[in-house]
């Protein structure tokens, strides 16, 4: 389904993907330079007004490359720029939304565009889902972790002070456009991150997918253009297609959690924000495939692959000492709302998943070896 398009004489050729759902289905534009073509951003809105959300740190960065093409292509335009933070994915800063979409009174056909990463997308889908019973969204991530994740699959919401993603509704956007020229500006951290979730897609669904990030991983942390590019559209295609075959996560959208359970006990032990997201995810996959080793599902040399590749991403390997009884109990804590044993996803070969519990002395084996 990827067939690459000419624009504009300067920019770049991007990546066209199409999310297959039905009437629900969207296109995804891929590449360096994708905002820099004024005529498909104003085509994603369909009325005379945007309303584009974003962050104090993306607005400067950002925001007028983006607000710019519009209004000269005659739209109204409404700038609504919220605190940066996992800690304002709330209540509040959903408020502050919607103060500004009644304030300038934007209606069903107001287009709302989120310009940022994972934190600016979930909570302006989210916006987009609930204002007047929903209007026309637009995705414009910037970071890479908002790029091959948490833009694809239509998942938006924001955090309860009891639960992350608690409140939320299933919200497919118009359109994504995702700019790899924007990663130039993100942190070195938050690029590991998102390799984080890239790797993931490669273990748990596309072994092909795996060996090309291993070859090309020196090139992604270096942000090749051409590498990024490639990496975010077979993420995409991956994720689209989990979410096409199951999207309100009836089962197989569980296989996307491949290293997760561990990592949400890494964040949660730690304390949320101490570790980024794809760092516990990075060390959890190591862990699920040390585990699935044990199983006897894979073998030493998969197991060593996988660590090789998460730590040329940048990524942390060796888990934070929590107590092997802490580590338990927040596994468990972890996956209390499905009732019964912890279901680990698992790797069976490298490149396809297992779902199953295991043995807790096999459990205690993994977390003894990976601890640091
Ligand atoms: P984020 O949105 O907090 O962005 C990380 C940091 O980078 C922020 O400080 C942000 O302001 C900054 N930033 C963004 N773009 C930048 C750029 N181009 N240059 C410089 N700085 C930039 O974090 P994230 O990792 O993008 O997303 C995490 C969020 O995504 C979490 O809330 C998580 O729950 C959610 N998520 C949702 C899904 C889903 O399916 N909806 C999937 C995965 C994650
Ligand atoms: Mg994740």
């Amino acid at each position: 389904s990827r067939r690459a398009k000419a624009t504009s004489m300067n920019v770049q050729a991007p990546l066209n993907l199409n999310v297959d759902l039905g009437e629900r289905s969207y296109p995804i534009a891929i590449g360096p330079g994708v905002l820099d073509d004024g005529a498909l951003l104003a085509r994603q809105v369909g009325g005379n007004k945007a309303a584009i959300v974003t962050n104090t740190t993306v607005a400067p960065l950002y925001l007028d490359k983006v607000a710019a093409p519009l209004r000269a292509a005659g739209r109204e335009v409404v700038e609504i720029i919220l605190p940066d933070g996992e800690e304002h994915k709330n209540w509040q800063s959903l408020m502050l939304v919607f103060d500004a979409l009644l304030a300038n009174k934007c209606d069903r056909k107001t287009t709302l565009i989120a310009l940022g990463g994972g934190v600016i997308g979930d909570l302006t889908g989210y916006a987009a889902a609930s204002y007047m019973r929903g209007v026309p969204f637009v995705q414009i991530p910037t970071t890479l972790l908002s790029q091959v994740d948490s833009s694809v699959g239509g998942k938006t919401g924001i955090n309860h002070p009891l639960g992350k993603n608690m409140i939320g509704a299933f919200y497919q956007p118009r359109a994504v456009l995702a700019d790899t020229a924007t990663l130039s500006t993100l942190p070195a951290r938050e690029l590991s991150a998102g390799l984080a979730e890239v790797i993931k897609h490669g273990a748990i669904l596309d072994a092909a997918f795996f060996d090309w990030i291993e070859a090309n991983i020196d090139r992604l942390v270096a942000r090749d253009p051409g590498a990024l590019s490639h990496a975010i559209a077979r993420s995409c295609e991956i994720k689209a297609e989990v979410v096409r075959k199951d999207e309100r996560e009836g089962g197989l959208r569980a296989v996307l959690n491949f290293g997760h359970t561990f990592g949400h006990a890494i964040e949660a032990g730690l304390g949320y924000g101490t570790w980024l997201h794809g760092e516990a995810v990075g060390c959890g996959m190591v862990m699920a495939a040390d585990l699935s080793r044990r199983l006897g599902l894979v073998d030493d040399a998969t197991v060593e692959r996988v660590r090789a590749l998460v730590a040329a991403a940048g990524l942390p390997v060796k888990a934070p000492d929590l107590g092997i009884e802490r580590w338990i109990e927040l596994m468990e804590v972890d996956k209390k709302n499905e009732g019964g044993a912890i279901k680990f996803i698992l790797l069976k070969p490298l490149g396809s998943p297992s779902i199953s519990s295991v043995p807790p002395e096999l459990l205690r084996a993994t977390l003894e070896s990976c601890v640091d």
